[in-house]
């Protein structure tokens, strides 16, 4: 029986210009769960909470017009799930070939013989079986040991997500395995 809650996304996804975290100034931001009652409030109003991805500080943004509607998740995709698929890693002109050997939706865990430090950001090209493209995700190095790393994924390009997304729900219905 699959697991499923609520997330949320905004309804009205053209937000004008990029947010960035006013500490650290990354674009990697993402919404943060309404903890109180004034959260709750000012949220009417267009304010809401959001979290750096790479730094970790909380802070508030104003988006005129946005509103954020429930949706069902199944939680099951962001438990690690074992793989074998071919990837590259790119940072700026650097590229190395190597191999997750696990994924979910919010980060895998990499095969290589020299990792990076971390808080490093990459970019990672995931060979999915069967496509002709990859999927292409910015990454951060959140642990890594002799021998992998261990990402999460920032920022999907294109239809990234959606095409992880159907991998990874053929994964959970047995497609590959
Ligand atoms: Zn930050």
């Amino acid at each position: 029986m699959p697991t499923a809650s609520t997330g949320e996304k905004p309804e009205d996804r053209t937000v004008g210009n990029t947010p960035t975290c006013p500490h650290c100034t990354s674009p990697y931001i993402k919404r943060a769960r309404r903890t109180t009652t004034y959260e709750r409030l000012i949220s009417l109003f267009y304010v809401y909470p959001f979290s750096c991805q790479l730094c970790g500080h909380g802070f508030r943004l104003f988006q005129p017009g946005v509103r954020y509607v429930r949706f069902e998740e199944d939680q099951r995709e962001y438990q690690r799930m074992r793989v074998d698929l071919a990837v590259r890693l790119r940072q700026g002109t650097l590229s190395s070939d190597g191999a997750a050997i696990d994924v979910s939706m919010r980060g895998c865990t990499v095969r290589d013989s020299d990792p990076l430090p971390l808080a490093t950001v990459v970019k990672i090209s995931l060979k999915l079986p069967n496509e002709p493209d990859p999927v292409t995700v910015e990454a951060v190095v959140r642990n890594s040991s002799d021998n992998r790393m261990g990402f999460e994924f920032l920022r999907f390009e294109g239809e990234g997500r959606q095409r992880l997304r159907q991998f990874v729900q053929g994964i959970l219905n047995g497609q590959y395995h």
